[in-house]
């Protein structure tokens, strides 16, 4: 295994401690910028407090920072029949969430070098089921990632044996990619105003099946936000909505497929996206996307599109406005 990013730990601070630590932060600031209160640097502030945030709680609990945007982000939802692969893209970096099953890791490919990119910046991988990470290796064989390949935590006696699985690890052990186990209150900064940050699981150690180990991530760009759940089902849906983490987003890809194992009404309410995407193969075995999601989607008013009947799916945004393209019309 290549090195792992450590887990960020709860501190075991006594509040006033942390307390006076964000006065002292904010009087330095002053002193620092030279401001009166009007001049306080809002900023640096806002950082005081996600820090200490993050001590407290283990992740942000405040609203994500904005950041300017520059250029066009795009979150493009391949079409990868039953399983899922999204491609986010800014003008500095690019990052992969999943690449489908095994037999599809040739079209991934294809679609990323169709578009001139010569390497991807990072891959995330949501969960190690196969319809996700099975043909990541093909993936990482054929294209460099420097930025590293994520994982989230899993709890024991779930770590897989799959071949899949271990298709994935060696490729990244022969060819020395960078490999960090991601957590809640992570970042990853895609640049040109681009934030990832992971919200979930709130707790893996709670996961009772693959499908919840899902790491769970928000992008921000500007004013749009985009929500990507991969296979979580309600249990983890219910904790992120607990946590407090802030889940309103403008789109959003359904979990598990559009399942009606995920996307409580609960958590709707909570991200209330405009858009949203469904990633499934046409007549798939599982019956997905199930119709209570739909029903849901559409007594909501989202505007949803499923890879099984438009094909490739391109967000596009420019920190302001989202539009929407799809392969077939
Ligand atoms: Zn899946």
């Amino acid at each position: 295994m290549a090195k792992r990013r450590r887990r960020k730990q709860n501190s075991n601070l006594p509040k006033w401690v942390l307390s006076a630590f964000a006065a002292a932060a904010v009087v330095l600031s002053v002193i620092t910028f030279g401001g009166d209160m009007i001049g306080i640097d809002t900023s640096f502030v806002q950082e005081c407090m996600n820090f200490i945030d993050r001590i407290l709680y283990g992740g942000p609990t405040s609203p994500a920072p904005t950041l300017p945007a520059s250029g066009e982000l795009k979150v493009y939802v391949i079409d990868v029949g039953q399983g899922e692969s999204i491609l986010i893209t800014t003008e500095e970096n690019s990052l992969l969430i999943d690449a489908g099953e095994n037999d599809k890791g040739d079209e991934v490919l294809d679609f990323i070098k169709q578009l001139g990119l010569t390497e991807l910046d990072y891959v995330l991988a949501t969960h190690p089921d196969s319809d996700h990470i099975g043909g990541m290796d093909t993936v990482l064989e054929n294209i460099d990632v420097p930025g590293g390949v994520f994982f989230g935590e899993m709890p024991d006696d779930l770590i897989p044996t799959t071949k899949t699985y271990e298709d994935v690890l060696d490729v990244i052990e022969e060819k020395n990619i960078p490999l960090f186990t991601a957590a809640a209150g992570d970042t990853i900064d895609l640049g040109s105003g681009a934030v990832l940050t992971v919200l979930g699981p709130v707790d893996p150690q709670a996961a009772d099946n693959k499908n919840n180990t899902s790491l769970v991530t928000r992008l921000d760009f500007g004013e749009s936000s985009f929500l990507f759940n991969g296979d979580q089902e309600e249990d983890m849906e219910e904790m992120l909505v607990q946590s407090g983490a802030d889940l309103d987003c403008d789109v959003m890809t359904m979990g598990h497929h559009g399942s009606s194992t995920s996307s409580s009404q609960e958590y709707l309410d909570a991200v209330t996206p405009e858009y949203a995407s469904i990633s499934c193969g046409r007549g798939n075995q599982y019956g997905h996307p199930h119709d209570e999601t739909i029903e849901k989607l559409e007594a909501m008013g989202v505007e949803y599109y499923r890879t099984d009947l438009d094909g490739n799916i391109t967000f596009t945004s420019d920190g302001e406005t989202i539009s929407v393209r799809t392969e077939k019309p």
